[in-house]
């Protein structure tokens, strides 16, 4: 075997050799070149050991994740109902099992999703992170910073959703007491940008609920197949994130009466609305998850939606009166530079805006006065910015496009 081939059999010789030689029996360079060639196969010595530790370690972790797959891969199921140790679990083909629950394993309820094993069903795993995680792909979840006096107008609809949602999560002993039931929910309705995500944010911020946010067209558009899963992920979600607003905007999308289930696609909306019915049946009205639905089509609702102990509080938000449209300018010119700006006359000159129109009004005066390089914003520059919307709300098809 060449020297180089192997170092520490050349290292161990040539320390032979220079303790049966003598180091004064050698001359100078030699030694020089021995000591030399020895620091060099020391430094060999040491890097092939840390390669064989590295090696070491790839092979454990192959090693490793051999017997990983060669563990039988868990089921899927949901737990139907559970006691202590014992429960009853539903598999995905519909199938009911009554299995044992792993001893070590803590905190599981009836809805969850479990892991089981595949021979004799025993839950062994509670299936929670991932499944969230899955599912805060598809929605909005935030804490809003929306207060309530971000809202111009809406004196009725705002005291409405304070006495349904906020006084119930804020003083839930209080509805106990009087012995009556709060709604677990309200469908809020009216014309498109009048502010009903405005309200569902706001007393979000007043009760500091985290906030869910769905879209019903998007859940049974997106998610083909999907749909009533996800709905049964969201109620989930909401109540390990309680206290909890759901808040599901165009409703209707899910909850319109359908005559004909004739198509796949419709099909998949029933199952997706029966699950949101099955959940909202399934939860107590002082849980502290509320839901609100919105929708610009209260005439197509399914009247199941709104049967008692549902959404069975029905707030309508409508296009802002004068007072109204005064009191949504208020709060978008809060923070403007403004120049004799006669309110009123724009008040007066904004019949029929909408919530979000007249904040667009707002937004537009503003980019007049950019454009003019002034840092004030003028009447005039609001007078135009209306004539603007005005005008592109005419070429609009469908008249109203601000959200
Ligand atoms: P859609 O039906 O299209 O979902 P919406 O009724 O939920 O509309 P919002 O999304 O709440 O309307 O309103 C859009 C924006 O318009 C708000 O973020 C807010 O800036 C403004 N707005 C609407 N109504 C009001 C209001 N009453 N006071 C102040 N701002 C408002």
């Amino acid at each position: 075997m060449e020297k180089q081939d192997n170092p520490k059999v050349v290292y161990s010789e040539s320390i032979h050799l220079e303790q049966t030689l003598g180091q004064d029996k050698l001359p100078n360079a030699s030694v020089e070149k021995l000591e030399e060639e020895n620091k060099m196969l020391g430094t060999n010595v040491i890097r092939l050991e840390e390669e064989n530790l590295m090696l070491r370690e790839m092979f454990n972790n192959a090693n490793n994740e051999l017997a990983a797959l060669k563990r039988p891969s868990l089921l899927v199921a949901d737990v139907i109902s559970i006691d202590q140790n014992k429960s009853v679990i539903k598999l995905p083909n519909g199938n009911k099992f009554y299995s044992y629950v792993a001893k070590d394993l803590k905190d599981i309820h009836s809805g969850d999703a479990v892991l089981v094993d595949q021979k004799s069903l025993n839950i062994v795993d509670k299936l929670t992170v991932n499944n969230n995680m899955e599912v805060e792909k598809f929605i909005i979840l935030e804490k809003p910073q929306e207060s309530w006096k971000e809202i111009g107008g809406l004196k009725q609809e705002v005291q409405e959703v304070k006495e349904v949602i906020e006084l119930p999560l804020k003083k839930p002993k209080l509805f106990a007491k009087v012995g009556i039931e709060p709604p677990k929910g309200v469908l809020l309705y009216g014309p498109p940008g009048t502010g009903k995500t405005l309200l569902a944010k706001a007393v979000a911020h007043s009760t500091n609920a985290t906030f869910i946010q769905v879209v019903g067209s998007e859940l049974v558009q997106k998610f083909i197949g999907e749909g009533a899963k996800l709905v049964k992920e969201i109620f989930a979600l909401a109540r390990s994130k309680a206290p909890a607003i759901v808040f599901i905007d165009e409703i209707d999308a899910l909850a319109a009466i359908r005559v004909d289930l004739g198509t796949s696609g419709e099909r998949e909306v029933n199952r997706t609305f029966m699950q949101l019915l099955a959940e909202l049946d399934g939860f107590k009205p002082l849980d502290d998850v509320k839901i609100i639905g919105a929708t610009n089509r209260i005439d197509i609702l399914d009247p199941a939606i709104i049967r008692p102990g549902r959404l069975d509080r029905l707030i309508e938000v409508g296009l802002p009166n004068e007072e109204g449209r005064g009191e949504v300018f208020k709060v978008h010119t809060r923070k403007m530079n403004l120049q004799n700006v006669n309110m009123s006359q724009i008040v007066a000159l904004t019949e029929n805006f909408s919530g979000a129109e007249l904040k667009a009004v707002c937004t537009e005066a503003g980019f007049f006065a950019i454009r003019d390089n002034r840092e004030y914003v003028t009447h005039n520059d609001f007078t135009q910015a209306v004539e603007k919307l005005q005008l592109t709300e005419n070429d609009e098809e469908t008249g109203r496009f601000f959200g």
